[in-house]
């Protein structure tokens, strides 16, 4: 029995066959290049190139600590082939010669080595090939990243294991039979983690190189709940597993008798309890949850797994039919949030191969550089506002100026749609997302120019401690209890409420239910939830005093060490 620790991503016990996403799995296609694209073709080999020698420094790194000089002179020879003329002048001849994709042209030029290997007599130098192979395969994995691998065609019931997930692998599980899944990179936060909560199924993320030490077929036990993998359980972790499985199940059964319930605490203060919405084909599930509305409609699933743009008409069904399903409570529709850990495929020029993606053209950057896509999304949010209570939400904010020149497009798509005698609703309150830490530190400059503001912890925990949210090897740094957010997170909320406007959060951090304590104690006015926990936080809600948790916030904003903040909420609670 092994057990791989990771980082619990979405809660729920899973117990089957592990299916293995294996290197293997990988079909190189033949894809003709157009003329005028192929020199950046031999540009993205390059590139792939220079990742693997990261990778060789990575794992000599490794080698040497765990096995020693000795052994670490393996990976000098993977060096070696890399510098080989197969890897360095072949590859890019025959893209350019024939015209075709890197990924084509590498496993051809493996190939025709391969053969030649197989005719050698001597076994020692035939079995060299392994480790040209095992080059290549690297090489192959940098290349492929970005191309799409289709796991909703994944027919059986198991439990997924990879490498990593993307986002846009993760919305194809929706139409399989998978019960759960497991990743070696990725954070909490990482937007593969936020869809499976929303497609309600456990997840561990961080695994670091657990998907090397599961095989296809083997029975493994996913626990959500604690971030664990367990691999060939013995009988008796089985066994207990099974129990702890329907405890979990009986606890989420008995939960169900908050469904319409207010969210107040004990001494009577009440919040706007919301579910985060992720996909419009949620909504079913979500509007049974009976919250208050949906603090967070995630837009970017309408853009992602295909080739081309929703139109303005598609989008605005979409839009109506969460309203209407929503009955006139609150949906706070956010403009698309494209870039980071979520790429399109729709080729938008621009997010494709930067370097820090988190920091690059994403949300209301990339929409302002494409301004006729922007005013397509919000211009289908207005038509649609009359089918309920929309509000429109701008992603990743951090300069008045952006927030202007968004509020500016959302007037001119009204106007637009006024003259074509479209009907609108009068009242579709704008807000933004204050996530980006000088939005939070200069938010009186944007007040006058928003309704509400709504605090995205993922990405403001991020940018506030240099912490990336999909990596795996600081996620232990990956701290909602840090001091520093916590006085951020107060600043926010009190510059908010001294000009009048309301506050919302819609990060992770209103889904963990110690956390939500700390936001409870901040005194926003509204808590956007995964649709998963939802009914947890309810419970977490209704059993807090609001003074006591004020009291806590005070003290906690005054800490030095995430540790100490820890501890009072643990005394408190
Ligand atoms: C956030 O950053 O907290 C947030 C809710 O947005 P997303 O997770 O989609 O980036
Ligand atoms: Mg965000």
């Amino acid at each position: 029995m092994i057990v791989i620790k990771g980082v619990a991503a979405s809660p729920g016990i899973a117990v089957g066959r592990a299916y293995v996403v294996e290197d293997e799995d990988i079909v190189v296609e033949r894809v003709e290049i157009p003329r005028d694209a192929l020199s950046e073709e031999v540009r993205r080999f390059k590139a792939a190139q220079k990742a693997t020698y990261r990778d060789l420094d990575a794992a000599e790194e490794k080698v040497l600590k765990v096995l020693g000089r000795q052994h670490a002179k393996l990976i000098d020879a993977h060096r070696l082939i890399l510098r080989d003329t197969l890897i360095t002048r072949d590859v890019p001849k025959r893209i350019l010669s024939e015209g075709v994709n890197a990924e084509f042209a590498l496993s051809e030029a493996l190939e025709g080595v391969n053969r030649q290997f197989e005719k050698m007599d001597d076994e020692f130098f035939r079995e060299r090939r392994h480790d040209l192979f095992d080059v290549g395969k690297r090489l192959l994995l940098h290349l492929m990243r970005r191309q799409k691998r289709n796991l909703s065609e994944i027919d059986q019931e198991c439990v997924l294991i990879a490498r990593n997930l993307l986002p846009s692998d993760t919305l194809g599980l929706k139409e399989t039979r998978i019960l759960g899944f497991a990743t070696d990179l990725g954070g909490k936060t990482s937007h593969t983690a936020l869809l499976a909560q929303s497609l309600q199924i456990p997840a561990v993320v961080g695994l670091t190189d657990g998907s090397r030490r599961v095989r296809t077929g083997e029975t493994v036990i996913l626990d959500g709940e604690q971030g664990l993998v367990i691999v060939g359980p013995e009988p008796q972790t089985l066994a207990r597993y099974e129990k702890l499985k329907e405890s979990v199940r009986a606890a989420e059964r008995s939960l169900e008798a908050l469904k319409g319930l207010p969210t107040v605490t004990l001494d009577g203060r009440s919040f706007r309890l919301e579910v985060n919405l992720d996909s419009p084909e949620d909504i079913k599930a979500v509007a049974a949850l009976r919250a208050d509305g949906i603090g967070l409609f995630r837009t970017e699933a309408l853009f992602l797994n295909r080739p081309d743009l929703p139109s303005e008409e598609e989008q605005a069904k979409a839009y109506a039919s969460v309203l209407k399903a929503m009955d006139g409570r609150e949906v706070v529709v956010r403009t698309a949030d494209i870039g980071g850990d979520r790429l399109s495929q729709m080729g938008i020029e621009g997010p494709k191969s930067e370097t820090n993606p988190f920091m690059g053209l994403r949300g209301v950057r990339l929409f302002l550089r494409h301004p006729d896509l922007f005013k397509t999304q919000l211009r289908a949010i207005l038509r649609a506002s009359p089918k309920g209570k929309a509000r429109v939400l701008i992603p990743m904010v951090s300069s008045v100026g952006e927030a202007v020149a968004a509020r500016r497009l959302l007037e001119q798509a009204r106007a637009e749609l006024e003259a074509e005698g479209i009907e609108i609703a009068p009242d579709v309150e704008f807000g933004i997302m204050v996530e980006v830490p000088s939005a939070a530190l200069i938010l009186d400059a944007f007040l006058p120019h928003v309704d509400f503001v709504s605090i995205g912890t993922n990405d403001l925990i991020q940018y506030v401690l240099a912490v990336d949210r999909v990596n795996e090897h600081v996620a232990n740094l990956y701290d909602p209890y840090h001091p520093a957010v916590l006085r951020l997170l107060d600043q926010i909320v009190s510059a908010a409420r001294k000009r009048g406007k309301w506050t919302a959060v819609c990060g992770e951090m209103t889904s963990d239910p110690r956390a939500v304590a700390l936001l409870v104690g901040l005194g926003v006015d509204a808590l956007s939830v995964s649709p998963r926990l939802f009914l947890r936080i309810k419970q977490a809600v209704r059993g807090l005093r609001y003074d006591a948790m004020r009291k806590l916030v005070v003290k906690a904003s005054a800490c030095a060490e995430s540790e100490d903040v820890r501890r009072l909420l643990d005394r408190a609670q």
